[in-house]
């Protein structure tokens, strides 16, 4: 596995609201693991790596969207361990974008497909013919699903618990495909509820991910309240909370998933959601990517 550059902080959040209505907030700072394997992409690669080690495979494929966390982080990964990597991106090539720039940087072959052949990048023939144009044989490439949504992935995630302070009745986190939610779900005590925030229009989805992977049904709700319209919108207000946020807290966020998840528990706490003297942790997923800082150490 990639060394974490430092272990996992858990830090009390002093927002003025929190004291008002008498909540205590922590914030695990899992975007601290890695500045490239980011939050919850650290924890998704984790077993996956070990999977491919297993698998007699000599390199990975994986899918993203233009401006892919995972992506960035399996490029980081496939340098950092020496496993050659393509990835398969939605879209037309961007020169300009720093993503694409890090992930070419870091050896990794890139192919674009167009939006409505990207729809295919679950189906096992749909990859096979994709390997077989590229001249590689299936049996020699360990393929992660977009996102890192696999078993493998959820496992992973299970581990966030492990630093989640014992006090915490509630545990919250920004939901993409839910990966994360299932192995948080899935590991928490028994005391615990979970709290995902959807921040696209899929909470169903969310919700199927998760009681598929063996999340308690009775013990976790997916929020659909503070999507801001849909995956990656950026509103006005969004921004103003991530600025106002940093200066109150200290704690950077980003607008794709990290600020609706705090905005979203911030109003949420506002509103009295959560009864006096609950105690919350918010994990931080990571995500706030400085493409300035060196690929090594
Ligand atoms: C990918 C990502 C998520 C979503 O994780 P899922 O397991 O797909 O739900 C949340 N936060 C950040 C910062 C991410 O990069």
């Amino acid at each position: 596995m990639i060394p974490p550059y430092g272990p996992v902080k858990v830090q009390r959040c002093n927002h003025p609201l929190l004291r008002e209505r008498k909540i205590t907030l922590f914030v695990q700072r899992e975007d601290l693991v890695h500045p490239y394997l980011s939050g919850n992409k650290w924890r998704k690669l984790k077993y996956n790596l070990e999977d491919f080690k297993l698998s007699g495979a000599t390199m990975m494929l994986t899918f993203g969207g233009a401006y892919s966390n995972h992506l960035v982080a399996t490029a980081a990964a496939s340098y950092l361990s020496g496993i050659p990597l393509i990835v398969v991106i939605r879209g037309e090539p961007h020169p300009e974008n720093p993503y694409q720039e890090f992930i070419r940087s870091c050896g990794t072959k890139m192919i674009f497909i167009s939006r409505t052949l990207y729809r295919e990048k679950g189906d096992p023939d749909f990859i096979r013919t994709l390997l077989e144009n590229q001249r590689i044989h299936p049996d020699a490439c360990y393929v992660i699903p977009e996102g890192g949504a696999n078993d493998a992935g959820t496992k992973g995630c299970e581990e966030i618990c492990n630093d989640v302070p014992d006090e915490s009745g509630w545990i919250a986190c920004a939901c993409g495909t839910g990966t994360t939610a299932a192995g948080i779900a899935r590991a928490m005590k028994d005391h615990q509820k979970f709290l995902g925030f959807a921040v696209l229009n899929a909470g169903n989805y969310i919700r199927e991910t998760m009681i598929k992977s063996g999340a308690d049904e009775g013990r976790f709700h997916i929020n659909e309240d503070y999507v801001f319209g849909r995956y990656a919108k950026v509103t006005h207000l969004l921004k103003n909370f991530i600025k106002n946020f940093h200066l109150q807290t200290g704690i950077l966020t980003e607008p794709v998933y990290t600020g609706k998840m705090f905005l979203g528990l911030l109003d949420l706490i506002e509103q009295r959601y959560f009864r006096e003297g609950s105690v919350i942790t918010a994990i931080h997923t990571g995500g706030v990517l400085d493409f300035s800082i060196p690929l090594k150490w």
